[in-house]
């Protein structure tokens, strides 16, 4: 026997929700998605009125039904905003360029302006040039630290008040148990956090509107509302690390769906015992960029490449970065020691 829709009690239930139990139609389901994202907007206040917003677009599920709820929800609550879809090509053969062309259609489909920054314009180098460089262990590292600053650099490009980010609740609580894994407290602390503050560096705040949204939700709305999105995976995604953290959670969330959320719940409530010593943010001396580093992450990553010693940004090697702002000579046992990688 057909199953009725537990909120309309009129349609037919096409499924069941996976972050509720609730067996509900297409188009209330369709509205309660809408809705907790709207409600997430409002009580976070992560918008105000007038101001020009950047969608991070990659042409993926996530980002768009971002682009999709964004739009819709400017329209039907009249938020007031300039919406702009900001993409970054990382120059990655047979997987962004045909995901370029999924944002292509996007950019038509939701009549919004789109630009799209390229790590060869901006660095000079593209993905499939890294990796030849470093092999396939740790180009995500690369690829994770430049993406971060081409999509500041477009922003700013681009003049927006705000960068939004099609990160989910999946994502979020894989980010809390990465950093619980790795010991990485600052992060921990940073990446529950629905919006980047700008007071303190003067970036561009970044807000993750979808932050309380399940993955298999966006799956499921995606599929529905027969949104144009491109679903292969990067052809260099080794990240082995971040799978396990990633399985780990799913094996969670099938047994109890709820786990998602008491993850996200923990990191936002954990609190630092005194007398922990966090990194004090500065500037970067090179490009000016928010580091808590002489040189960030990107400038060191650069240099590396640059200088055929990619070692030069993965571990710890800040003591050399003194000698790189002066421009000083390496030693030869400092180049040997950077110049291999584990392939
Ligand atoms: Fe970049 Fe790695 Fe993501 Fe591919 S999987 S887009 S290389 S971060
Ligand atoms: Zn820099």
């Amino acid at each position: 026997m057909p199953v009725q829709c537990s909120r309309c009690e009129e349609s037919r239930a096409v499924l069941k929700r996976p972050k509720t139990g609730h067996s509900l139609c297409k188009s209330c389901f369709f509205w309660a998605f809408e809705e907790e994202i709207h409600q997430t907007i409002l009580s976070a206040k992560l918008f105000n009125r007038g101001e020009t917003v950047a969608i991070g677009a990659s042409g993926g599920k996530d980002s768009t039904v971002l682009a999709h709820v964004m739009k819709l929800l400017n329209d039907r609550y009249d938020y007031g905003l300039n919406l702009f879809l900001l993409s970054v090509d990382e120059g990655i053969t047979g997987y962004r360029d045909d995901s370029l062309e999924t944002v292509k259609r996007n950019q038509q489909q939701y009549e919004l302006p789109l630009k799209i920054v390229s790590y060869e314009e901006l660095y000079g180098w593209t993905m499939d040039a890294i990796v030849k460089q470093v092999g396939l262990k740790n180009n995500c590292t690369f690829c994770g630290v430049f993406r971060r600053q081409a999509l500041d650099r477009g922003a700013m490009m681009l003049n927006v008040d705000k960068i939004c980010t099609g990160h989910n609740a999946d994502d979020v609580a894989e980010t809390v148990l990465m950093n619980v894994l790795r010991g990485d407290i600052a992060r921990l602390r940073r990446c529950t956090a629905i919006m980047t503050s700008s007071d303190s560096d003067g970036s561009i705040p970044r807000c993750k509107p979808l932050k309380y949204a399940y993955e298999k939700e966006i799956v499921l709305y995606a599929y529905f509302n027969k949104l144009d999105y491109f679903s292969t995976e990067c052809i260099y995604s080794p990240n082995a690390y971040r799978g396990h953290a990633r399985a780990f959670l799913k094996d969670l969330e099938s047994i109890r769906p709820s786990s998602i959320m008491s993850v996200i719940h923990s990191g936002e409530t954990l609190e630092l015992k005194e007398g922990v010593k966090l990194p004090v943010q500065g500037t970067c001396s090179r490009c000016g960029y928010i580091s808590s580093q002489a040189l960030c992450k990107a400038c060191v990553l650069l240099e590396g490449l640059n200088r055929g010693l990619p070692k030069l940004g993965i571990g710890k090697h800040q003591r050399l970065h003194g000698k790189i702002l002066a421009q000083e000579p390496l030693t030869e046992n400092e180049e040997r020691k950077l110049r291999s990688v584990d392939f």
